[in-house]
């Protein structure tokens, strides 16, 4: 099906992509299109205007700032994925993104378009909450910098005002012993998670667990974290044990999606056990850190 009319509008800049947004109530921002297009196709989404956002400068580029690496919003994965001091220093990133969609998706999808859109079943809200990142935003108000944690806010949904313009998301260097993972259960026809988990996990020197911080996707209306695994880890020695026991509480006071690919039951099956998963190779990653 053809998408509705609508008009197209091509942003120089960020502030002129806000303007538009403001003079345009029904407008939506268009990057990678992966998302938006196929739902304007199918009608589920009839934007009055879409504003071009892929060629502001600003928007693209992994930078380093002090002691925290940042992503322009518009950054392609696989830009993401061959960058060296992603590679080096937040693993979890390229780890994640080898698993999105394909080849054409990771060429044109951008990371600010996946955490804007906020699919239920897509893998990178686990990984920003779990790696603790900030999402910088600006809208006719200025900038302002919402935590990882006070972004997604329900199916589709975030904290985002409908005039405000994702332009970088920053993640803190990890500590030393820091390792992280994910781990996701993928739907073998679209390749979105049916369950995703993201672990990353920081051990002190006496190889007990200093900091842990978890989130899955895909199971619910949006990404959570799974703050009583990360208690059961925290000043223990991760032995199998202790991170079977942890993962045991993974779905604990979840809220699981139900559909033609899996049951509630299921869901909450595989976020334990991807869990278990995620946290184990999270740990053995820190010990040889
Ligand atoms: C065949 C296929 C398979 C896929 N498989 C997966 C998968 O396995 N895992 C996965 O996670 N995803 C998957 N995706 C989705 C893909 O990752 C999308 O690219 C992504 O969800 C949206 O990013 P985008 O840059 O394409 O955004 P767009 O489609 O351009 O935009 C999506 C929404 O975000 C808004 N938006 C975009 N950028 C900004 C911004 N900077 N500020 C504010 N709002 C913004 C738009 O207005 C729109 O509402 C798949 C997509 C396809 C087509």
């Amino acid at each position: 099906m053809y998408p509705a009319p609508f008009t197209y509008f091509r942003a120089s800049s960020v502030s002129e992509a806000v303007n538009l947004l403001v003079e345009n109530p029904d407008a939506k921002l268009l990057a990678g299109g992966h998302s938006l297009i196929p739902a304007m196709k199918l009608r589920l989404s009839t934007p009055s205007a879409l504003i071009d956002i892929r060629r502001i400068p600003e928007l693209s580029g992994i930078r380093e700032e002090g002691d925290r690496i940042v992503i322009g919003a518009t950054t392609i994965y696989d830009d993401i994925m061959r960058n060296e001091l992603v590679q080096r220093t937040l693993p979890i990133l390229p780890e994640a993104l080898n698993v999105v969609g394909d080849l054409q998706v990771r060429n044109m999808g951008t990371i600010g378009g996946s955490l804007a859109h906020a699919d239920p079943a897509a893998d990178l809200p686990a990984v920003v909450l779990a790696l603790n990142a900030e999402l910088k935003a600006v809208g006719p108000n200025g900038e302002r910098t919402i935590p990882a944690d006070q972004f997604f806010v329900d199916l589709f949904t975030t904290a985002l005002e409908p005039t405000e313009v994702l332009t970088a998301i920053s993640f803190p260097k990890p500590a030393p012993r820091t390792g992280m993972s994910y781990q996701k259960f993928a739907n073998p026809a679209s390749g979105y998670a049916v369950v995703g988990v993201a672990a990353v996990v920081t051990l002190g020197a006496d190889g007990k667990v200093s900091a842990a911080r978890v989130a899955v996707t895909g199971a619910g209306p949006y990404a959570v974290r799974r703050q009583a695994v990360e208690n059961a880890l925290i000043g223990q020695e991760p032995t199998a044990d202790v991170i079977k026991q942890a993962a045991s509480q993974a779905s604990e006071g979840m809220t699981f999606n139900s559909d033609i690919f899996a049951s509630e039951e299921y869901r909450a099956h595989l976020t334990r056990v991807l869990t278990e998963r995620a946290v184990s190779r999270a740990v053995e990653r820190a010990r040889s850190a």
